[in-house]
């Protein structure tokens, strides 16, 4: 088959679709794969890393979209690239199709088939494909909160370790789930006391198991994060409700209860955030302050890392685009029932309920 790997256009996107590595897989599989100049260099790559592995270089993006059987990106396409897009190409990337209409009613028009990442999905109901997005994000949220607290940037000016004959600084983590964990394990990592909370006991007695002492599990409900805000110096926002808002655990009321200087990362910002407070914002302007409490909510996290979130992305994504380009689409879908579920939109019709339902269309 032949692979493309076109230059992500979206704004402030520097990930790209697959790393050399990724690209040394599939042609040693016999596959041809193009790339686009310069599309790895926001991550890292230059495309003698990519020539080295295999790859041809092509100029353009057009070139990229023509010549190519299957297009591997990082996000959706956006409008200048529709037209490029042609009758039966597989596009195997980020869609996110029930946010954007206009996205959903291009892709019926262009006839391709449409695999999205967010929705390949393992027999115990994770998300494969969004999991490495969610540890670099997770991750990231203490680095930016710990950044946050300094003073010049309006923070309580709290180092999170402490310092010998000083207590650490303390770090609510909201959500148990893969942001939550990650976070907690950094935050302790540099030394800070750690309250995590979540609904899910399954998940408080893993943490509870696999955790540091000074990481302590609670049950989340509005009396325990009542009582928490209010001695806590950084809030991590990781709580998911599958397909829905994420509901609001912070109130306007509460921000008055911190100390001020408290930062929160709302992570879940993507969801909706949360805490009621929370907008999203731009890495070039992620935060904004409401009642002396600092709110950090960009909506891309990993779109700052993109060496680490690229690498992370292929490492999850590769075993799915060797087995769609060794047997087909349709044969590999067949044979892989998480890979199935990423099928959105095939040759002009949905074919993932989602997305019907998200904009009230008749089936
Ligand atoms: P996850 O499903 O692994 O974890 C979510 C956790 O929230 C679960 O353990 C669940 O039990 C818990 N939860 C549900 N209701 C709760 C409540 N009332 N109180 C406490 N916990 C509750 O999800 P994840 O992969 O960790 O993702 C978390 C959020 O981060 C998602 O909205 C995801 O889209 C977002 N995200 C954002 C970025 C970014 O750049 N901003 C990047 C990656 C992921």
């Amino acid at each position: 088959m032949i692979v493309g790997i076109p230059q992500e256009i979206k704004n402030n996107e520097s990930r790209v679709g697959m790393t050399p590595g990724g690209v040394f897989e599939l042609t040693k599989n016999n596959h041809t794969v193009y790339v686009q100049s310069g599309a790895g260099l926001g991550s890292g790559f230059s495309n003698e890393d990519y020539q080295q592995a295999g790859a041809a270089i092509l100029d353009t993006i057009a070139q990229v979209y023509a010549m190519s059987d299957m297009i591997v990106k990082v996000k959706e396409p956006i409008e200048e690239e529709y037209n490029l897009i042609r009758e039966g190409q597989i596009l195997f990337t980020y869609f996110h199709f029930a946010s954007s209409e206009a996205l959903t009613k291009a892709m019926i028009k262009q006839k391709a088939i449409c695999i999205a990442y967010e929705t390949v999905e393992d027999n115990d109901g994770t998300l494969p494909l969004l999991t490495p997005m969610s540890e670099v994000a997770g991750r990231m949220a203490i680095q930016q909160g710990a950044k946050y607290l300094e003073k010049p940037v309006k923070g309580r000016g709290v180092l999170l370790g402490g310092v010998p004959g000083v207590a650490p600084g303390k770090v609510l983590v909201l959500g148990a789930g893969v942001v939550g964990v990650q976070a907690a394990k950094m935050a302790a990592g540099l030394g800070a006391h750690v309250t995590i909370l979540d609904v899910n006991m399954k998940r408080l007695r893993y943490v509870n198991d696999v955790m540091p002492p000074h990481v302590t599990t609670e049950f989340s409900n509005e009396f325990n994060i009542r009582k928490h805000i209010k001695t806590h110096d950084l809030i991590i926002g990781g709580v998911l409700l599958k397909g829905a808002k994420a509901p609001n655990l912070i109130t306007r009321d509460m921000l008055k209860e911190m100390k001020p200087g408290t930062v929160i990362v709302d992570v879940a910002v993507d969801q909706g955030g949360c805490v009621e407070t929370t907008k999203p914002t731009t890495h070039q302007d992620p935060i904004y302050i409401i009642d002396d409490v600092v709110h950090y909510s960009v909506a891309n996290m990993p779109g700052a890392v993109p060496y680490t979130s690229t690498m992370a992305l292929t490492n999850v994504t590769l075993p799915y685009t060797l087995k769609l380009a060794n047997l087909g689409w349709q044969a590999a879908c067949e044979q892989d029932a998480s890979l199935h579920k990423g099928l959105n939109i095939v040759s002009g019709k949905i074919v993932y309920n989602e997305i019907i339902e998200a904009f009230g269309w008749e089936e």
